[in-house]
């Protein structure tokens, strides 16, 4: 193709020669290929943050205090960053260009060239997800988000790929880990309600979703709460009724931002009808029996819910010899197929590599040192738009090979937060 280009420039006088291969190299796949060979297949990533209108930050994601409304009124607070982001948030006719999507920062010179980590991706996907996620998705098909809002979200549930279709959409599943270097307060309610009891009857259900429009439809009467705790998380698959509490979440997720609201009031909200519609197609709005067919019962009235669906740190091997190795390595996320997380802690003064069979997105939370030639910091406060050193992308080939870490602190481990695409080589810890 290139050798084309250049072919094609021969009838053209010698400056326009030059500038159409200048043109060539500012492309997005010479800059991913830049970008790649500068950070040795690591891709630093500059903050991504996202303002919802019905939401109230938490204040809890490093934001300077200043900026948590500085995209205007009308845009809500900023209460989510999102990681190794290629899905674009889907947030009404006011989204800005990009809105949700990651960009890479490459160094050139004196400034900084960023560009969409969804370009590169399109441009030399094998190269950075490897082929075993390219060949199957043509993209990279998770993120990952801080969410941090002050308040409870209403009892929702995202729908399966089989009711996603009926509005050209995909099914989500999600899951919640909350970061202790995040949670020094749990916001106004940090509960949260999961599926439904078991004895509850589907009439029952359909009930309280014909009342939505009558004020509190009491849906939560039919489910039970579980306190949340730092350090620990949920498994959410899709069907699956949730009304996740106030902590500041971590969140990894399938690409996809289908949804529907069953609980028509919390926290002394409203919910508009159309949020119980949302995953509805037009010619089947007011269809109750659809709402609850999304639901899957058996999923929901387990009365095991605790054991199938809490999820405690695992340790990724043993643990006695990864401590005297100088790290500790925990998967955090790690019932679904579609992603799963882990938490690296590397202690103070020590330098370890870790390795990876899988490409991943990485989030600093605490410390400071070196990762391969990146530094890697955790600043205390971040303006928007400013850029950091806490976030990267790792490659399939930088993973496997792997990454050394060296902790600078004599005192303070290092924590990050890793996400990895779907169906994980690592993981064996199914269910
Ligand atoms: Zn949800």
């Amino acid at each position: 193709m290139k050798n084309f280009q250049i072919f094609q420039c021969f009838n053209l006088p010698i400056q326009s020669q030059i500038r159409n291969l200048k043109s060539q190299i500012n492309k997005p796949m010479s800059l991913a290929k830049k970008a790649l060979e500068q950070g040795e297949g690591i891709l630093r990533l500059t903050p991504t943050w996202v303002p919802r209108s019905f939401c109230v930050p938490g204040r809890r994601i490093k934001l300077h205090p200043d900026d948590y409304y500085c995209l205007g009124g009308e845009r809500g607070g900023i209460d989510e960053r999102w990681f190794s982001s290629t899905t674009p948030a889907e947030n009404g006719p006011l989204t800005s260009k990009n809105e949700g999507l990651s960009h890479i920062a490459l160094e050139d010179g004196d400034k900084t060239e960023l560009f969409l980590l969804k370009d590169a991706i399109d441009e030399i996907g094998t190269e950075i997800i490897g082929s075993r996620l390219w060949d199957k998705y043509k993209s990279w098909p998770m993120y990952s988000k801080f969410f941090d809002n002050m308040g409870p979200l209403p009892h929702h549930i995202h729908p399966s790929d089989e009711f996603g279709k009926l509005t050209g959409q995909n099914g989500k599943p999600e899951a919640y880990y909350y970061p202790p270097q995040l949670n020094n307060h749990g916001g106004d309610f940090p509960y949260t309600f999961f599926g439904i009891a078991p004895g509850t009857t589907k009439e029952q259900i359909k009930e309280c979703l014909m009342n939505f429009n009558k004020g509190d439809n009491k849906i939560t009467n039919f489910s039970q709460a579980f306190r949340l705790e730092p350090g620990t998380g949920w498994d959410v698959p899709p069907g699956m009724l949730h009304a996740p509490g106030s902590l500041c979440t971590y969140e990894p997720q399938k690409a996809s931002d289908i949804f529907a609201m069953y609980q028509s009031l919390v926290n002394e909200a409203i919910i508009p009808d159309e949020l119980l519609w949302n995953a509805t197609p037009k010619d089947r709005v007011g269809d109750f029996d659809l709402l609850v067919e999304m639901i899957d019962w058996e999923l929901n009235v387990n009365p095991n819910l605790l054991e199938t669906r809490f999820m405690a740190p695992i340790p990724v091997g043993n643990r006695e010899e990864m401590n005297a190795a100088g790290y500790d390595d925990k998967w955090i996320c790690y019932r679904s197929h579609d992603y799963s997380a882990k938490e690296l802690t590397v202690f103070p003064g020590q330098t370890v590599t870790i390795k990876d069979s899988a490409a991943y997105g990485m989030i600093m939370m605490q410390g400071y040192g070196k990762m391969n030639n990146w530094d890697i910091e955790t600043p205390a406060l971040i303006r928007f738009g400013q850029l950091t050193h806490d976030e990267y992308f790792v490659t399939e080939k930088a993973a496997q090979a792997g990454v050394k870490i060296t902790n600078h602190s004599k005192t303070d481990p290092i924590v990050m937060l890793k996400h990895f695409g779907p169906d994980n080589p690592d993981l064996k810890v199914w269910e």
